[in-house]
């Protein structure tokens, strides 16, 4: 989401550009800190600094700050739970606008439409639905995003995705007006949304679900949470998958069979327990998985003549 250019102001500037915003922010009733490290926020505990973090308090407030955000030159960036992100080791030049509890609101609109905020967790929006008997995020039970995190990256698991489900998200632009997407302008293919271009923050989704039997639904559900307990190194912190599925292929079965398994740079190592995951053992920096993930690629593609694209984004 870039906005004005900061460098051309002197450094002592740019400090109290980020003491204003944070000001700004605490004036509104908004949590704000400033040279925030950003591993406490992501799932990879991982990554420098961030200038300036702040947590909206409400949509109304979200606005105020990013307005305030464009007058000031700030660039900003909006995460969700971080748990598909990387934040670089000389941290982030900007401020990082956290969705979190404060967006999580969910209500049922009519007999089989989800509607939630942003910052709603992806597991209590799946345990909200079975609460509801209401089946078709059964996939995403266990997806440890929030909700705009997952419409953002269109996440799926076991043979379901969000553009199942999502019909519509509200946002506030890049020009910071209100709006809507539904439908096809959502753009949501694999791992991809419109979200991944517009510089939009998303602010609600509504999805629709079906009427589905409770029993049936937790049974799915505990079934695909026990599939993913087996199979993922959930005791490493990590992003979760860490390439996109090449097509024809599972990105984990190419760089097992490269024979990477446990392959390491510094504190980042392929998995032994899932070669698709790169996990921090402890310490890792965000060049070590950089660096693990550019040689991942290099064996795989110079082996099986198949190239990988990061799915984990880098926070920009
Ligand atoms: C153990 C583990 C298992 C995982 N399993 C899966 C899986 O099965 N399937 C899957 O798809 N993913 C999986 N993931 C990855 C991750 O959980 C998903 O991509 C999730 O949807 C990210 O949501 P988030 O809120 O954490 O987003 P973040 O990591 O906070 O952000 C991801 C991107 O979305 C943007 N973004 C977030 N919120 C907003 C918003 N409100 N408006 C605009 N942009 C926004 C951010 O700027 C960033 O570019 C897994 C991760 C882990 C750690």
């Amino acid at each position: 989401m870039p906005v004005l250019s900061v460098l051309h102001y002197s450094t002592r500037t740019v400090k109290t550009m980020y003491l204003k915003i944070c000001d700004f922010a605490r004036s509104l009733g908004c949590e704000a800190v400033e040279n925030e490290p950003m591993k406490k926020h992501i799932s990879f505990k991982l990554g420098g600094n961030a200038r300036a973090f702040i947590e909206p308090n409400s949509e109304e407030n979200l606005l105020k700050i990013l307005k305030e955000c464009k007058a000031l030159g700030l660039h900003y960036a909006v995460i969700g739970n971080g748990s598909n992100l990387l934040v670089r080791d000389e941290g982030f030049e900007g401020v990082v606008i956290h969705l979190g509890s404060a967006f999580g609101k969910m209500k049922l609109i009519g007999e089989d439409i989800i509607w939630c905020e942003a910052g709603a967790n992806l597991m209590k929006v799946c345990n909200f639905a079975l609460e509801h008997a209401l089946t078709g995020l059964e996939f995403a039970y266990g997806i440890p995003g929030s909700a705009g995190g997952a419409a953002y990256m269109n996440a799926g698991a076991y043979g379901g995705e969000m553009k199942d489900v999502l019909y519509e998200c509200t946002h506030i632009d890049s020009a910071l007006q209100p709006g809507a997407l539904g439908g096809d302008a959502l753009k949501l293919s694999y791992r991809h949304s419109a979200y991944c271009d517009n510089g939009a923050v998303i602010t609600g989704l509504r999805m629709q679900l079906q009427k589905g039997d409770k029993a049936a639904i937790k049974a799915k559900m505990d079934e695909l949470y026990g599939r993913r307990k087996a199979k993922q190194p959930l005791e490493y912190p990590s992003a979760g998958s860490t390439f996109k599925r090449p097509e024809g292929y599972f990105a984990g079965k190419l760089i097992e069979d490269a024979g990477l398994k446990g392959a390491r740079v510094g504190g980042a190592a392929v998995s032994e327990k899932h070669a698709g995951f790169v996990v921090n053992l402890g310490g890792a920096t965000c060049a070590d998985v950089l660096a693990l993930c550019e040689s991942v690629n290099e064996t795989v593609k110079k082996q099986f003549g198949v190239g990988l694209e990061r799915e984990v984004k880098i926070l920009e």
